[in-house]
């Protein structure tokens, strides 16, 4: 790989003192942040949506504890932790603090279930070493052959789509300019020192970049002349419970972590279904998201021996997505040879760390000289967006709004209210699924098969085109 050429910017380039590459969950938390200051800023995106990569398809744990104390992502961690109550209800996001139950089939387990204690305490987080009975006090649905259990109070459900969708709508209310469909495809360097980007959609002139391209990011880093980093997709498949059963589980239900592997859990959703999973298998293809009938066999079997009574007649749906694997799973400094260049990545707990990461980036960024101070009039919060389903008795919903009447997906009580409140939003959906990522439509039992029609409709309003022309994705076209 060559370093970066130099060049002279276009009269069409757009200059900023911050260019974030990638929408994902932390590109997307740190455009949010940047665009509370005086900093001027744009977010580079490849797809046609912010949430297309493994921000789109993990579990939303927001996690209090992931590995032993002392590094900066167990710190990134637990400073972001007592956040999300108060992050969540500013920016509407779906959250449920439910706390977890880690469960031991063993001795071999339970005692190191003790041992996950002590550094679960070292990292400033609570955790409470239970009996058998009080596991299945705290979880009834947990097996009786569980022989002790552990506490994770601190740890809840987010909605990771919406939350990347909400960072971006964010960022894009108070100024940062937010262009999908721009894939970053070479970055030199000016006579000034100022990166130029070049993007499908024209020149971006920059000080500093963000690279926050998940497992792009070590394409990003030689394109600027930067470290030789390598990245590669860590599949992980889950299949989805439906919520009549899921809805009764109280407690996230991780499996003992071993040394080798975090192993099968049983999430619910902050929707009401639940998630078994994830597998973790090292490939090539970055968009090779396919499952397979043998792992989803395998995670029944895992999750069943958690709770008994799941089984594969509950599921409605499979998916995979990839993790952005590294040598360095978590990479959030600056470049070795690129002093501008900023590398902002995680492998497994990306939401997790994503509000502290963000405020580390803009520190990082001000002690390399950015100089981006708080701006008064820069909007900290989103408009409130009822959702139908948190309603119990919506009349005066539908009152002040007779669109919250008119239910689109039966399955998940989503309304044309809400539909057409991601569609005319910030960073509006602009597909099928841009709406299902925003609003949870088409997410249940019949799996857009009654509610895809109606979504195709509005969203033809909206984007001026015709149904049969809709995308169904933020790269299709429905029936493609
Ligand atoms: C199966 C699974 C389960 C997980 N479970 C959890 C969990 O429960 N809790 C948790 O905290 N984390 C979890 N994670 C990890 C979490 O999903 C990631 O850490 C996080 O999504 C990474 O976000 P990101 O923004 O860095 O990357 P991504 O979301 O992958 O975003 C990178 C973006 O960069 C864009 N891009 C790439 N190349 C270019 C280019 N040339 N130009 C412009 N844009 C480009 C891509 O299109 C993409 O949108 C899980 C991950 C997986 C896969």
């Amino acid at each position: 790989m060559t370093g970066p050429s130099h060049a002279r910017a276009g009269a069409e380039t757009d200059t900023v003192d911050v260019a974030i590459i990638g929408g994902g969950v932390l590109g997307t938390a740190v455009a949010a942040r940047l665009s509370t200051t005086t900093a001027s800023v744009c977010l580079l995106e490849a797809e046609s949506d912010v949430a297309e990569g493994a921000s789109k398809g993990n579990a939303g744990v927001a996690v209090s504890y992931y590995g032993p104390p002392g590094t900066l992502e167990t710190q990134l961690i637990t400073a972001s932790t007592p956040r999300w109550e108060e992050l969540t209800a500013r920016l509407s996001v779906p959250y449920r603090r439910l706390g977890a139950v880690m469960v031991a089939l063993d001795d071999e387990q339970a005692h190191h279930l003790e041992e996950t204690r002590e550094e679960i305490l070292a990292c400033g987080v609570r955790a409470e070493l239970l009996t058998s009975a009080q596991t299945c006090a705290q979880e009834p649905l947990v097996t009786d052959r569980c022989v002790a259990g552990l506490l994770m109070p601190d740890e809840g459900v987010i909605d990771p789509m919406a939350l990347t969708v909400a960072y971006a709508n964010l960022a894009a209310s108070n100024g940062v300019s937010v262009r999908l469909a721009s894939p970053v495809t070479a970055i030199r360097t000016d006579d000034d020192g100022r990166h130029l980007i070049t993007t499908a959609q024209g020149t971006v002139r920059c000080r500093f970049i963000v690279n926050a391209a998940g497992v792009a990011a070590g394409r990003i880093s030689r394109m600027a002349g930067g470290e030789d980093m390598r990245y590669w997709p860590r599949k992980g498949q889950y299949a989805v419970l439906d919520r009549a059963f899921a809805g009764s589980l109280r407690r996230i239900v991780f499996s003992t972590h071993s040394a080798t592997t975090k192993g099968i859990n049983v999430v619910p959703t902050t929707h009401g279904s639940a998630l078994l999973g994830p597998t973790a298998n090292d490939h090539e293809e970055p968009d090779d998201k396919a499952t397979d009938a043998d792992t989803v066999a395998m995670l029944v079997a895992s999750a069943s021996g958690l709770v008994p009574s799941i089984t594969d007649d509950l599921i409605i749906k499979y998916f995979a997505a990839n993790r952005p694997a590294s040598d360095e799973p978590h990479r959030l400094r600056f470049d070795e040879r690129i002093p501008t260049l900023l590398h902002c990545t995680n492998r497994s707990a990306g939401v997790s760390i994503s509000p502290a990461a963000a405020d580390h980036v803009l520190e990082l960024l001000n002690s390399a000289g950015l100089d981006a101070q708080p701006r008064r009039d820069a909007a900290q919060a989103l408009p409130p967006a009822p959702r139908l389903r948190d309603y119990d008795d919506p009349s005066e919903l539908i009152a002040a709004d007779p669109q919250y009447g008119q239910v689109v997906c039966a399955c998940e009580h989503v309304s044309a209210a809400e539909i057409n409140r991601a569609l005319a939003a910030p960073v509006p959906a602009s597909s099928v699924d841009g709406v299902r990522k925003r609003t949870g439509a088409t997410y249940g039992r019949c799996q857009g098969s009654l509610c895809s029609a109606g979504i195709s409709f509005l969203t033809a309003l909206h984007t001026n085109t015709g149904p049969a022309t809709v995308k169904q994705t933020a790269r299709g076209t429905v029936g493609s």
